[in-house]
């Protein structure tokens, strides 16, 4: 038996009481919540409201995995009717974790905005099992946030990202991450494109006393990010680009050849067994040690009929273990022009 106590503490929400949990089909848990605060501030005047009037409408808010399942965090808000204001209007009380119009504690928000970092909208959305509308909802609800700097002491390493959305008013955010001094990553801002000039604008942004203690810009390949960083950092702060953006060059380049062997392959097969041929997009994707029986058999079934796809596969691996392995930059050149 969990203490209710412990389980609380361990979902990392406060005030609140569960009610339930219930374990669902498809590796869902559902939590059942109440709120155990007292009133709220009234949205139109801002004075504290207790004079409770109702629960609102049931919500459901996706929250951080546990023991493998999908979370839900399921409450009927409380909501407070104010005795000042003419009409004697009702605000529904806000929790410290919830995301006002949202369907995301504040907890899963952060984490898939840090899943997004060396990764993909693509990767993160099935990963995470979250539609593409629901992360560039919360990359729009973060772009432009002002950044809280009180209770940052240093920034060692800043990292910057562009992440591409679907065809739309947006084609590109920039991520900003930093690894704190504690070593742990945090978001520091979504910006809105990712143009030099906004990338700038935000490096100088951060307060003097905190640019200071910049040590290393880690960035990915697009040029307007290095110069950026050198402009307003200048010769002083290591500027490097990202091993992952390197691995998506050479994973895009198994990537169109797996295309043109599928098209061959298609033509060529029978329907059946070119039907048998089921995701091999995000096989080849896959590292070695994730793939399940099934996938590796999948695998190697493509590699017996397509020896090219099989040869730029195999190098596109031996590229990452080139990455992986404890070398000098000499030995890591030689390595690479081999
Ligand atoms: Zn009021």
């Amino acid at each position: 038996m969990i203490d209710p106590e412990q389980f609380l503490h361990a979902l990392g929400l406060s005030d609140i009481a569960i009610e339930r949990v219930v374990f669902e089909e498809g590796n869902v848990l559902k939590i059942d919540v109440t709120s155990v605060k007292a009133g709220c501030q009234c949205h139109r005047c801002g004075s504290w409201i207790e004079d409770f009037f109702a629960l609102g409408e049931e919500i459901s808010l996706r929250h951080l995995p546990m023991f493998g399942h999908q979370v839900f965090i399921v409450l009927r808000p409380k909501r407070y009717r104010c005795p000042h204001c003419e009409g004697r209007p009702t605000t529904t009380q806000p929790l410290d974790w919830d995301t006002p119009r949202s369907r995301m504690t504040k907890a899963f928000e952060q984490e898939v905005l840090l899943s997004l970092i060396n990764s993909t909208a693509e990767d993160v959305s099935r990963k995470q099992g979250l539609g593409a509308d629901a992360i560039e909802g919360i990359l729009d609800r973060h772009v432009a946030e002002q950044v809280d700097w009180t209770g940052v002491a240093q920034l060692p390493i800043l990292g910057i990202d562009e992440i591409a959305l679907r065809q739309g008013h947006r084609d590109f955010v920039t991520i900003v991450s930093a690894r704190l001094g504690d070593g742990q990553l945090t978001i520091l801002a979504i910006l809105a494109d990712r143009t030099k000039a906004t990338v700038e604008a935000f490096f100088k942004s951060i307060p003097k006393r905190l640019r200071r203690t910049v040590e290393l810009v880690c960035a990915d390949l697009h040029a307007g990010f290095l110069s950026a960083a050198k402009a307003v950092f200048g010769r002083r702060v290591a500027v490097c680009a990202d091993r992952f953006h390197i691995a998506k060059l050479d994973r895009d380049g198994v990537e169109s050849w797996r295309k043109k062997e599928r098209r061959r392959l298609k033509r060529e097969l029978p329907k059946t067994a070119y039907d048998a041929l089921k995701n091999v997009h995000w096989i080849l994707r896959k590292s070695d040690a994730d793939l399940s029986a099934d996938e590796r058999r999948i695998r190697q079934r493509v590699f017996d009929l397509s020896p090219k796809l099989a040869q730029a596969h195999a190098l596109s691996e031996a590229l990452t273990a080139l990455y992986e392995a404890p070398l000098t930059k000499g030995q890591g050149k030689r390595r690479l022009r081999a």
